[in-house]
């Protein structure tokens, strides 16, 4: 079979790439070995457009947000499946430094967007707030797993991916890529963190980080609102909410651990006045990078062979924006960014 791309991975950075590329009438096949632990299953899906202590904005999330919001829009409506909700994020301030940041932060016009008012968190008798609330206005939640799922489907029923793990052995490279039985003029790389272990692009600058999320049952709360103080509170469905996330910068096992739990649940008690059970632990590793700052880039010998991974904390925000760019840029010949180029460093 031919193909103008083959896709190696479906997380959300294959996803998005396949997305594009099935709108520009593109022949492509993904193949994703299905992993119920990639970071894109496991991820709270959160688009938090100022990050941080120091609130500090999401790298061109002026263009990025209003992107996504775009994409999983249509994308919600072509799969006719519920993922996407645009939704306030109530930050407690944990001392009176973090409400004097806010405020100076507001007075940039950067930032009017996205700081909105600072609010007494008076009704949720629950949450234990003993400095006043930000809320961060134009945030989203997207539902990643459930977009996978539903994204997966609608590839199935087109045959449009095949469930295997992609052997670098099986592949040979001349003017085509060839894989097994199927050739493809570009072949773009999207495996996550897993791609420590592709040949072709040795050496990534990862600085890998592993997060690990707590399902917890709160019987006496009953919020919609995503509360954040220092972890976030995510609402799931009833009494149940997300607890996430830690940033584990050693282990590169997908195993749940003692410490992350501890350290989840500590955090959690400072915000609750009540009790709560945990129901499910889950772990991940996400494909974070030095800079913070994704690859997206070609490779050196083979112009046709591309990279699109290092989403790191922001898969949700970046992915839609970077892939519709990375597509643009190879269907019209255009130049990729140096800030995503893997040479950057060098
Ligand atoms: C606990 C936690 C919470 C998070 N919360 C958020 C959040 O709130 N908001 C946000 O934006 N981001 C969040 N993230 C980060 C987010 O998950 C990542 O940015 C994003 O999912 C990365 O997507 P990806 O497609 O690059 O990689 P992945 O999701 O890891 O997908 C890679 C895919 O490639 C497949 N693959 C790899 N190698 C091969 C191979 N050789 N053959 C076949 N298939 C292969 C894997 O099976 C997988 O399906 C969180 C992450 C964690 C761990």
């Amino acid at each position: 079979m031919k193909y103008d791309f083959i896709i190696v991975g479906q997380g959300i950075a294959g996803s998005m790439l396949a997305w594009f590329l099935w709108k520009q009438n593109q022949r492509f096949l993904v193949i994703d070995e299905w992993n119920p632990n990639s970071s894109s299953n496991i991820a709270a899906g959160i688009i938090n457009p100022v990050t941080g202590r120091k609130l500090v904005k999401t790298w061109r999330i002026d263009e990025v947000l209003p992107f996504a919001l775009q994409t999983y829009t249509e994308l919600e409506k072509f799969l006719n499946t519920s993922f996407f909700t645009q939704q306030d994020l109530y930050k407690i301030f944990t001392s009176d430094d973090d409400e004097q940041i806010w405020k100076n932060r507001k007075n940039d016009t950067e930032y009017q967007n996205y700081l909105g008012k600072i609010v007494e968190l008076q009704d949720e008798p629950e949450i234990i707030s003993t400095h006043k609330v930000g809320i961060i206005k134009n945030a989203c939640r997207v539902l990643l797993p459930v977009f996978i799922k539903a994204f997966r489907q609608f590839l199935e029923s087109n045959e449009k991916i095949i469930n295997e793990k992609f052997e670098f052995d099986e592949l040979k490279m001349n003017e085509q890529f060839y894989y097994k039985n199927y050739s493809a003029k570009h072949i773009i790389f999207c495996e996550g963190y897993q791609a420590i272990n592709n040949p072709l692009f040795p050496n990534l600058p990862f600085t890998l980080a592993k997060g690990e999320q707590l399902l917890v049952e709160i019987p006496k709360l009953n919020t919609s609102k995503i509360i954040n103080r220092n972890i976030y509170l995510i609402p799931e469905n009833k009494n149940r909410y997300f607890v996430g996330a830690t940033y584990l910068w050693n282990d590169m096992s997908v195993d749940v651990t003692q410490e992350g739990r501890n350290e989840l649940t500590d955090k959690l008690k400072k915000m609750l006045r009540c009790d709560f059970k945990i129901i499910e632990e889950r772990a991940a590793i996400r494909p974070t990078t030095k800079d913070r700052r994704p690859f997206i880039a070609q490779h050196s010998k083979y112009s046709n062979a591309y990279i699109f991974n290092g989403m790191g904390t922001k898969g949700a925000s970046l992915s839609p924006f970077f892939a519709h760019f990375l597509v643009d840029a190879i269907l019209n010949k255009k130049p990729l960014l140096k800030e995503t180029d893997l040479n950057r460093f060098t």
